[in-house]
């Protein structure tokens, strides 16, 4: 074998840094927007029951129609609308790129969000096109407008609201977004839980809008189910990039089963938005701290010294994420995920101590 990989590896994979996830064992885990709330135990005995019977031995429903259904209902699909599941979200990113990846197709998206719009885009081999939001982190759509005319993107990424900055974009200057395009908007609704506002419901009005959906920030990470609803006239195409059986027999049957207990789904998210409240508030009286306002289930705020305060986080026992050197934006940024009440309580303490030395 003579060749290096430096020979084989495409130059943009070779110069990509791994999607770093850090060690958390032992610590708060306020880094990654999981809901902090487990199941209740009579849930868990369901699927505990569920699991027993499930027929582990063959593929799953390639078609996952039982689940789509469940799904229809609970996230309020309009009729006539298709569905496309992926393993997680994130999957359904990488379908849709694959699908528009022509040679000299650009993908676009605001910056700083949601970094696997643009990681994907790079690894299948499509330039992607960032286009900075402003200074307050609300959407430039004058802007916006000028480089969708420029650059003709295929697909343009919009988490709303936006992660890492937590602010729910105008829904006037999405929609001018949305009527600028030439191809495919989608509306990445991950955090929909804790916003109350959608556009699922305007699906109907726009014939190039997709808006997806996921169960990770709602309490199912773990699962790792992620949807797309839209018009069949594009998920028949990008359903023909999915792997078959992508959603496995287990995700199936506990997704189904935990969302027959939507009350229990919404008695969370109402007490992490609570809890969100309380925590800008307490971060907001904090000297030196300036947190942003946030419609999902973190909140990003700036402070001096953020890598040290990162650090001493951390070393005290509570880990969030460090966005200082991830864009120029978000310079000596922080972002902390709402946990529990006890676990908030032991970051603003932690918090307080480190901003004090
Ligand atoms: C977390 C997140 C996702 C990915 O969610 P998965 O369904 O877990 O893959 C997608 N979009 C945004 C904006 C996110 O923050």
């Amino acid at each position: 074998m003579s060749k290096q990989p430096e020979d084989i590896i495409r130059d943009e994979i070779r110069a990509l840094s791994a999607y770093h996830v850090p060690d958390s064992v032992g610590l708060v885990k306020l880094d990654a927007m999981e809901n902090p709330y487990a199941l209740p135990a009579e849930v868990r005995a369901e699927i505990a029951q569920l699991a027993a019977a499930a027929a582990f031995n063959r593929y799953p429903d390639p078609g996952a129609a039982q689940l789509k259904a469940r799904l229809r209902e609970v996230l309020e699909i309009p009729p006539g609308m298709a569905v496309l599941l992926g393993n997680g979200s994130d999957e359904i990113i990488q379908m849709l790129v694959m699908a528009v990846a022509k040679p000299g197709a650009v993908v676009m998206g605001v910056e700083p969000s949601f970094v696997m719009f643009r990681m994907i885009a790079t690894v299948c081999g499509v330039r992607f096109a960032g286009v900075p939001l402003k200074a307050d982190f609300t959407l430039d759509a004058e802007r916006l407008v000028a480089e969708i005319a420029e650059h003709q993107p295929a697909l343009i990424f919009i988490a709303y609201p936006n992660n890492p900055t937590g602010s729910l974009f105008d829904a006037a200057a999405m929609a001018r977004i949305i009527e600028a395009a030439p191809g495919l908007v989608v509306v990445d609704e991950a955090y929909h839980a804790f916003a109350g506002t959608t556009f699922m419901s305007r699906l109907q009005d726009y014939p190039n809008l997709l808006v997806m959906r996921t169960l990770s920030k709602s309490g199912l990470a773990g699962l790792r189910l992620g949807l797309l609803a839209g018009r069949d006239a594009w998920l028949a195409h990008v359903d023909k990039v999915r792997l078959p059986y992508n959603i496995n027999v287990l995700t199936q049957l506990v997704a189904e089963q935990v969302l027959r207990h939507q009350a229990l789904l919404a008695g969370q998210a109402a007490a992490i938005k609570a809890e969100r409240a309380r925590l800008f508030e307490e971060l907001r009286r904090m000297p030196g701290v300036r947190p942003f306002p946030s419609d999902a289930n973190f909140i990003l705020f700036k402070t001096g010294a953020a890598e040290q305060v990162f650090n001493d986080l951390k070393r005290q026992g509570v880990l969030i994420k460090n966005l200082h050197g991830s864009h120029p934006a978000l310079a000596d940024c922080l972002r902390v995920t709402v946990g529990t009440p006890a676990e908030n309580a032991k970051f603003l303490g932690v918090l307080g101590k480190a901003l004090d030395t």
